[in-house]
């Protein structure tokens, strides 16, 4: 068996920023490792085309493109807002507005989105609607831990049961 549509893959990686020797973002090594299906549009595609017709204990290490991943930074995403938007009964709430922070918002079409606080000034807030990995090439290394066919229910409901999955 070798990793294709409809397998649910079992995986163990470690993900960097740009080379192995990047900063590390995560890690699944002494933890669950991550359980998907393949093609099921779960994952980012460029991971899913790496991962093409592996075996299980097959060993894995690659790079993926910013473009290809989160997406390049957008400075258009970058938005100036006035801080009274954040007023509640007059009052900015305590600590609401620090750099780093992320927002829970609504556009005009009720969609939610996150906005981290890029910026603090009297009277105006800058907000970062880019994905925190926007910009960021990424680099996964790890190995693939386990691999089965998908049962009729879980692509029916595209989602793995089970360990790493849905229990229902
Ligand atoms: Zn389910």
């Amino acid at each position: 068996m070798v990793i294709e549509t409809n397998k649910v893959v079992t995986v163990h990686y470690t993900l960097t920023e740009g080379t192995a020797e990047g900063q590390l973002v995560e890690s699944t090594n002494g933890g669950e490792p991550l359980v998907f299906i393949y093609g099921a549009g779960m994952m980012i595609p460029e991971f899913e085309r790496n991962l093409t017709g592996m075996k299980t204990g097959d060993t894995f290490a690659f790079g993926i493109a910013a473009v290809d991943a989160y997406g390049e930074y957008d400075d258009n995403a970058l938005v100036e807002v006035p801080k009274s938007m954040f007023e509640d009964e007059g009052k900015i709430p305590d600590g609401l507005l620090e750099v780093g922070n992320m927002l829970p918002l609504q556009d005009q079409d009720g969609n939610r989105l996150n906005g981290m606080v890029a910026w603090v000034g009297l009277d105006k807030v800058k907000l970062d609607f880019n994905h925190p990995m926007a910009g960021v090439d990424l680099y996964f290394s790890g190995h693939v831990e386990a691999l089965r066919d998908a049962e009729a229910s879980e692509l029916e409901h595209g989602h793995v049961h089970g360990a790493g999955g849905h229990h229902h």
